[in-house]
């Protein structure tokens, strides 16, 4: 059966783009995964999603994919096996072998936080262990923090922290942050962040919440605190796009507006004129591009709903464009 769009992943950016198509008569197909709900099905309290004064990730999602489906989108919670785009429509197979067609499609599958892979990490996730120091820095005021990681991400995290804790302990497992030299020398200058270079993490401690950081470190051993910020880097989920849409080199998907970032900052092309049409296309016509998994800068729940709507009105566009 022939869908109008298909949107692979059931998280922000998916469920908001279902929403548009459905009140726009599109009846779109959302391939959400399993489990789906993507990185919101991670996070306890969610406080910056406009119009939520408090609510738990999870049932964001639900409430999302029940305004969705009340106005005809239809969700399936599958894993995607494979992609292709032939000729004039896209064909998507499910990890159980069933096939569906149509116009368009519409990639958001978002990325997934890296973690250190430590018990301790895993257990106390919610509980004073963070992936997002925007969404949850602001439970840490007047609390003692520790960021672990050296890229320009840990470093953000860290100099955002510093808003809301007394202290932010930066730690990095190398004698050298592989981040940015201005980043470096904000967080040096910074007052609240100690820097904790060659440290590696044992364990994070504490039964029901963070409580303390152990370290394998000539001079720090162990170390009180109440909030723990992974900053290691992010995954976008796109091996199953390889081959058929372009990726950046960290497999991030591609869409006009970031391949237009990515050329400005290049420097190389400062004059080069880009088509802006359909700013969410990928460089497969009819194929589009929206949330965590396009954008490594933003990372969060209302950007990437933002995002998949702008993926929706340019798929509800490019269809129109393609009958007239
Ligand atoms: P990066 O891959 O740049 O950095 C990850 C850091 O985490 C590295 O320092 C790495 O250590 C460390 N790390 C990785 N695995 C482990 C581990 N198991 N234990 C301890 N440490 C670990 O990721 P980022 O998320 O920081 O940045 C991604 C991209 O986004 C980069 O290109 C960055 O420049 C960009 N970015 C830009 C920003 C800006 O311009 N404002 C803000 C945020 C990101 P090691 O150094 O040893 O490899």
């Amino acid at each position: 059966m022939e869908n109008n769009v298909i949107i692979i992943g059931g998280g922000a950016a998916g469920l908001s783009a279902a929403l548009y198509l459905a009140r726009a008569g599109l009846e779109p197909l959302v391939l959400a995964g399993s489990p789906p709900g993507g990185q919101l099905m991670l996070t306890t309290e969610v406080e910056n999603f406009p119009g939520q004064k408090s609510i738990l990730g999870g049932e964001l999602i639900e409430i999302m994919r029940a305004q969705a489906t009340s106005f005809g989108a239809k969700i399936i919670d599958e894993n995607v096996k494979s992609v292709k785009s032939i000729n004039s429509f896209k064909s998507v197979e499910l990890a159980s072998g069933t096939v569906y067609q149509s116009k368009a499609v519409i990639i958001a599958t978002g990325a997934k936080a890296l973690w250190l892979g430590l018990e301790s990490e895993t257990r106390l996730r919610g509980k004073g262990v963070s992936a997002c120091a925007t969404c949850d820095g602001f439970f840490f005021k007047n609390k003692i923090v520790a960021v672990l990681g050296g890229g320009d991400s840990a470093l953000e995290e860290a100099l955002t922290l510093t808003k809301f804790a007394s202290k932010v302990y930066l730690i990095h497992r190398r004698l050298e942050f592989k981040a940015s030299k201005i980043m470096q020398k904000r967080a040096q200058e910074n007052p609240k962040i100690e820097i904790i270079l060659d440290a590696q993490v044992q364990e994070i401690l504490g039964k029901f919440k963070v409580e303390g950081i152990k370290l394998l470190n000539d001079k720090y051993k162990e170390i009180k605190l109440d909030g723990v910020f992974v900053a290691i880097g992010h995954r976008p989920d796109t091996d199953l796009f390889k081959g058929l849409v372009e990726l950046d080199e960290k497999g991030y998907v591609l869409t006009t507006a970031t391949y237009a970032l990515q050329q400005l900052n290049s420097n190389s092309s400062k004059n080069q004129k880009f088509n802006i049409k359909w700013s969410t296309q990928t460089s497969v016509e009819g194929i589009f591009g929206a949330g965590d998994c396009v954008d490594h800068i933003y990372k969060q729940a209302s950007t990437a709903a933002g995002m998949g709507v702008q993926a929706s009105l340019d798929a509800e566009r490019w269809i129109e464009s393609q009958i007239g």
